[in-house]
């Protein structure tokens, strides 16, 4: 089975990375490093500011997780971890509570901020805004959904009720969060390419960044392609950030996280699985995500995250495994689809706005950032810009003693994570 999957993004198919063909500036008023959601937002809001701009892709555009991800679109942050409201995260410990009220605030802006985007893309983005069912994984967890569900105005459902949202009788009950949708990863990430180039952005392929570095009137950023003077230099990054920016190689933690997209399902099936076609979610700390596909034929999977990339269709097996405990059913389906992506951890499961060393970085989604990375590429440009103030802004980024980008400790993160899981599933 293994030999007929392709381990290339299922969204490739309609929209595979490719070069836009600008050429290598000598001088710009702000480069961008990273041709993401992240980096191709920060050029569009540079631009519109005035700015000229160079956005600098290692790669072809559409390279790294942005047409790699499952393209569910959710507002806010992780601050709690796992499903107990009780604990709190490094981060709330961290901030006084307006300043965590103004991060939740700003957080929840990043979702409108994606529909105003996604609005503007002229071949739009495949995006509707279908609302999100999370499932509780056990019947603690369930308790726990009331006080989230309060907070992100969401609607509890009861293990009684919960056939109307989906064809299994797998979770505890669930909550249904209205305000997050679903998009095309590669049509969002071509349409923004499109939108930024159109607007003047040089959007420059096959074009790392290898060094950055002072100069007289702001910086040289060195290519392979020559050197790039510049007022200003935007990171974006993410999970495949590398060797360039020591600081920030400290801060993130790449992690290789994994889907399958099943063949065709037979007439009839997606009704009885998915019947609201919403995206689901459970409550596990290493969550299983899924989908309809945007033609509505195919269910996508996703979930687990690894230290080092692996065999995606060998990987493919276990993500079938979990599916098929879901929906029995769909176990004999088949999978055309296995791939994988790069997200960015960090140390306290938040991403990061802000400025070290006088070079602006915008990274560390967590595994979520069709809205928060996009967002907060915009408010990169706006820092840069001189215009409005984020809560994100200059956050304290925490690294551990030793960590160089060899997480040692990601093993040992996971497994523990993977065995709170497991001895939950237990109890249950
Ligand atoms: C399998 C998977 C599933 C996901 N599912 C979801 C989901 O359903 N919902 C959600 O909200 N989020 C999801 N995510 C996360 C989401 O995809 C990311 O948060 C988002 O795409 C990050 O965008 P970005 O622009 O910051 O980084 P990326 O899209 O990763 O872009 C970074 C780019 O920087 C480039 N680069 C790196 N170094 C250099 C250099 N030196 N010079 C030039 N370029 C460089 C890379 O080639 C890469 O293209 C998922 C991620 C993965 C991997």
């Amino acid at each position: 089975m293994a030999s007929q999957i392709k381990t290339t993004p299922y969204w490739w198919e309609f929209s595979a990375p490719r070069d836009p063909g600008g050429s290598v500036p000598r001088h710009v008023d702000v480069v961008v490093v990273g041709g993401g959601y992240a980096g191709l937002n920060a050029a569009l809001t540079l631009r519109r500011g005035g700015a000229s701009v160079a956005v600098l892709e290692a790669r072809d555009f559409g390279h790294g997780a942005s047409t790699r991800n499952a393209g569910h679109v959710s507002s806010g942050v992780n601050l709690g971890k796992g499903s107990s409201s009780a604990v709190r995260s490094p981060m709330e410990r961290s901030l006084s509570p307006a300043a965590l009220q103004a991060v939740r605030e700003e957080a929840a802006a990043s979702f409108d901020f994606l529909e105003a985007r996604v609005a503007e893309l002229p071949q739009g983005a495949f995006y509707h805004r279908s609302g999100r069912f999370v499932g509780a994984v056990s019947a603690r967890h369930f308790a726990g959904l009331q006080d989230k569900a309060d907070r992100l105005g969401a609607r509890i459902v009861t293990r009684a009720r919960q056939r109307e949202e989906i064809g299994t009788d797998h979770y505890h009950g669930g909550m249904v969060i209205e305000r997050s949708g679903q998009l095309h990863p590669g049509r969002y990430l071509h349409g923004l390419a499109d939108l930024a180039q159109a607007e003047g952005t040089l959007l420059c392929a096959q074009c790392p960044a290898i060094a950055v570095t002072r100069s007289p009137g702001g910086w040289t950023v060195m290519t392979p392609q020559g050197p790039i003077a510049c007022g200003r230099v935007i990171i974006a990054t993410n999970g495949y950030s590398g060797p360039l920016l020591p600081w920030l190689r400290r801060r993130i933690i790449p992690a290789a996280s994994y889907i399958v997209v099943t063949k065709s399902l037979p007439e009839g099936m997606m009704d009885r699985l998915l019947p609201t076609r919403r995206t689901i979610a459970d409550t596990k700390r290493l969550l299983n995500y899924y989908r309809p596909t945007p033609d509505g034929q195919r269910l996508l999977f996703g979930g687990r995250a690894t230290l080092r990339a692996q065999d995606p269709a060998r990987i493919a097996t276990e993500l079938m495994g979990r599916l098929g405990r879901i929906f029995p059913e769909i176990a004999d389906v088949g999978i055309d689809y296995a791939w994988t992506g790069t997200i960015a951890f960090t140390f306290d499961f938040m991403p990061h706005l802000g400025e070290h060393d006088g070079i602006v970085h915008a990274l560390g989604c967590n595994g979520s950032g069709v809205a928060m990375m996009s967002f907060l590429g915009h408010r990169a440009a706006q820092a840069v810009l001189g215009e409005g103030a984020s809560a994100f802004w200059n956050l304290r980024f925490p690294t551990v003693p030793l960590y160089r980008e060899t997480p040692w400790f990601l093993p040992m993160m996971s497994g523990y994570q993977r065995g709170m899981d497991w001895l939950e599933a237990w109890h249950r």
